[in-house]
């Protein structure tokens, strides 16, 4: 059969082909009226994108290169910081505090799983500047609570700062960054936003401004506070990454569109759309009488374990040899036992379906337990059906 390559990789996600041409068609100059009417409208528009009334910068970087930023603004060496990990993304959190030199406290929790509040609170006693976590750990597929963190912090007082990895938390789950008191908090292009890699954003509060001023770690690409006064004035401080603005205006065009009209209501829709691809999936590999590996599970992707004595890089080079479509394995530790299927951006019931039919034959091809044709697909589909009725049920009540 013919093959299109499609992804279902936790980032870089599938490109929204109206991004792609936005891009292809841009040509402006950076320091023109032109360049600076997209850069003004898309860091309005990031701002509903994301839910905040914080300023938001946009960087030429990997999402790494803003969870560095976040380091280098908000600590100083020596510094006690307290890093929530339980998995890949929560040890680059150390990493980098390391890198600058801080006092690291980790609070390690096993792979798969999430923290304990009441443990939170009882590190926050150590006072820490800054407490970094993530809202989806993309190495596990867990779904961290922030909320609840965030009330934890926040009561602690004012002098601990929270910095919150969404780099694929943002766009698939509902995240109140204002209302929650989120001091720092981080995406990337390449996930929710349905764009290539290159672009990496956050939005800063109040709180985490003041802080910054009393930081003395070394940084100049990354001073935050020399873009912050550039995008002031409708400028970045160095040459921004002209074509992937204009991609970036594209898909917020995009998501106020799924909001018909109302970017707010988009981010919500798209949201809603992850979550409702992640049940859906959930609900196909359960069917199939595969564990989920995530403990409280993300809607950016869904972790599932390979069966009993499988390599999951089978299933995964079995996607690929049959159907070209990209799941990802396990990283670290977790490689060849765990498969991940993601649903961050622009993912639609085709697909979702599309990669369910695919893993019966997957399974079918790898494993000798007999697989019935279907029942992964039916799983789902009445999740979608029932997900439906209700809906239509919320709006004619
Ligand atoms: C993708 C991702 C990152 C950023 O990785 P880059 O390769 O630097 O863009 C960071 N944290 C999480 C949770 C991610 O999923």
């Amino acid at each position: 059969m013919l093959h299109k390559n499609r992804l279902f990789t936790p980032g870089p996600t599938p490109l929204l082909p109206a991004a792609q041409t936005a891009m292809a068609a841009f040509t402006a100059h950076h320091r023109t009226a032109d360049f600076k009417a997209l850069f003004q409208r898309v860091l309005a528009d990031m701002k509903e994108f994301i839910g905040t009334k914080n300023d938001v910068l946009v960087l030429a970087c990997s999402g790494t290169g803003v969870m560095e930023a976040a380091v280098s603004n908000l600590t100083s060496p020596h510094d006690k910081v307290l890093v929530l990990t339980a998995g890949k993304f929560g040890e680059r959190w150390s990493g980098l505090c390391k890198a600058f030199g801080c006092q690291v406290e980790e609070l390690k929790v096993p792979y798969g799983e999430t923290f304990s509040l009441d443990e939170i609170r009882a590190r926050l006693s150590s006072n820490p500047r800054a407490v970094f976590v993530q809202a989806t750990e993309s190495s596990t597929g867990v779904r961290h609570d922030i909320e609840a963190i965030a009330k934890v912090v926040r009561q602690h007082g004012d002098e601990t700062l929270l910095v919150v990895d969404a780099i694929t938390g943002l766009g698939t789950t509902h995240l109140d960054v204002d209302g929650w008191g989120i001091d720092f908090i981080i995406g990337g292009s390449q996930k929710a936003l349905m764009m290539p890699p290159g672009l990496a954003y956050c939005a800063v509060s109040e709180r985490a401004w003041k802080s910054m001023d009393k930081t003395i770690s070394p940084r100049y690409y990354f001073d935050l506070r020399k873009e912050r006064k550039s995008a002031a004035k409708g400028e970045t401080a160095y040459t921004p990454a002209t074509s992937l603005f204009a991609a970036l205006g594209a898909a917020l065009e995009f998501i106020r569109g799924m909001g018909a009209g109302n970017l707010a209501q988009g981010r919500e829709a798209l949201v809603n759309n992850a979550e409702l691809c992640a049940e859906m999936t959930r609900a196909g590999a359960k069917a199939l009488g595969l564990k989920l590996y995530a403990s409280a599970p993300a809607g950016a992707l869904t972790a599932i374990c390979a069966p009993e004595a499988l390599d999951s890089g089978k299933i995964v080079k079995e996607f690929r040899e049959s159907f070209d479509a990209v799941v990802a394995n396990g990283q670290g530790e977790m490689k060849g036992k765990i498969f991940r299927i993601a649903h961050i951006g622009y993912y639609d019931y085709l697909d979702t379906i599309g990669i369910l039919g695919a893993l019966e034959h997957v399974l079918a091809r790898v494993t000798d337990k007999s697989i019935e044709y279907g029942s992964a697909v039916r799983a789902a589909q009445q999740v979608y059906a029932r997900t439906m009725t209700e809906k239509r049920q919320l709006v004619n009540a």
